[in-house]
């Protein structure tokens, strides 16, 4: 007995339900290739989307970081944690967004936290996608404000939360490419109505920063609509390889962050080293076209294979392609039959999407090959 015997219930119906997750080790770096259990596999599931996790130009600008600035910040970045990385990276998100601040954070899950419970206050009204991602809605959850939720299929309840007098202020919070389906945000529509009713748009660009727009800025410099969204909020985990996030907004946000938000106030900055990982990444990012040229060419390659297979791949228009199951426990068989093949496309159920929604979510990578890509086409048919 150590007393929380409670909790074994509680597991033993998620595994009676098909629900129970486990954790999986990956012994090598993250490519589209790894070692598991001394195995090769390849990543169907990995958000390195260019490809640029263990790029040499990362590594030599972590070693240099390393030689100059240790590892630790050793401190929250109101105190001594603001080392000239932080500083650095900070602007070059200024000009990579064009606004007038960037703060960044540990996570992309803390900036969305920060951003939403300081800067929308009591008598404000949030207004989520239905399918925003949980670091958004725990957030909204939290938040002062309060929040009610719109399906991007139907913006017609948006527009009537926006038409009522009953808030102060109304923020619009979407996702630009949707992490479970891979659509996109209807942005021009989301910008026409913020306009009209003169409220604020916070995108999170988490998988679209680094593989959309002329520099890789995301999904609002693609559409010719930076401008126009209020803050930015992007995640540096994914893309750009490294870990954190950030928040591109007016200066004045940036002011009210640094004095108010807790999750960069009560935590410790993140190393200078990740900074400096983030700073190679931008470079590559900004000068390498091609890898974003080639991700699109394996999406669009892949989700027309797939699809003529008879696999159905919802309402997919990007790299992250769902293969919807449905069940909960056939998906899991599939992705273990998959993983016996030497193939990692992870199993998503509930509460990471609908009941009903279960799925395979393969998320591709600059670096895969046709061969790979044909390989899971192959192998997914072979399971059914
Ligand atoms: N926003 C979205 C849309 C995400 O998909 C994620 C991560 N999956 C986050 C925010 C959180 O980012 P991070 O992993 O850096 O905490």
């Amino acid at each position: 007995m150590n007393g929380f015997e409670y909790l074994d219930k509680q597991l033993l119906e998620l595994k009676k339900n098909g629900l129970y997750r486990q954790l999986r080790e990956i012994e090598s770096a993250q490519g589209p290739v790894a070692n598991i259990q001394g195995k090769e596999y390849i990543l169907f599931c990995s958000n390195n989307y260019l490809s640029i996790a263990s790029n040499p130009a990362i590594i030599l600008s972590c070693q240099k970081s390393l030689e100059k600035y240790g590892y630790g910040s050793g401190a929250s970045r109101l105190v001594s944690g603001t080392m000239s990385p932080h500083l650095e990276l900070e602007s070059k998100f200024e000009q990579f967004f064009n606004k007038e601040s960037a703060t960044i954070f540990t996570s992309g899950w803390c900036a969305n936290q920060a951003i939403i419970t300081t800067i929308a206050q009591k008598g404000d009204l949030l207004l989520l996608d239905k399918l925003d991602h949980a670091s958004i809605v725990d957030a909204a959850k939290e938040s002062p404000a309060e929040f009610r939720t719109y399906r991007r299929d139907s913006i017609s309840k948006l527009e009537k939360y926006l038409s009522s007098s009953e808030f102060n202020r109304k923020f619009i919070i979407t996702e630009s490419i949707f992490s479970m389906d891979g659509d996109f945000a209807k942005l021009a529509e989301l910008v026409r109505l913020k306009e009209k009713y003169g409220a604020l748009l916070i995108l999170d660009e988490a998988h679209s920063i680094g593989c959309m727009g002329e520099n890789g800025a995301g999904f609002a410099q693609e559409k010719g609509l930076l401008e126009k969204v209020d803050i930015i909020v992007a995640t540096l985990s994914k893309a750009f390889g490294a870990s954190g996030g950030v928040v591109a907004a007016p200066a004045i946000v940036k002011e009210f962050l640094v004095n108010r938000a807790r999750g960069l106030i009560y935590t410790t900055a993140p190393s200078p080293v990740n900074s400096c990982a983030i700073l190679a990444a931008m470079e590559l990012i900004k000068n390498e076209p091609l890898r974003r040229q080639r991700l699109w060419d394996n999406a669009n390659y892949l989700r027309k294979k797939i699809t003529l297979a008879g696999f159905d791949t919802g309402s997919s228009e990007s790299y992250v392609i769902p293969v919807i199951i449905k069940d909960d426990f056939k998906v899991v068989e599939i992705s273990q039959k998959l993983f016996e093949k030497g193939l990692f496309v992870p199993a998503i159920r509930p509460p990471t999407v609908a009941p009903g929604q279960s799925r395979l979510r393969i998320s591709l990578q600059a670096d895969h090959t046709k061969e790979q890509l044909d390989f899971l086409c192959a192998a997914l048919k072979s399971c059914f």
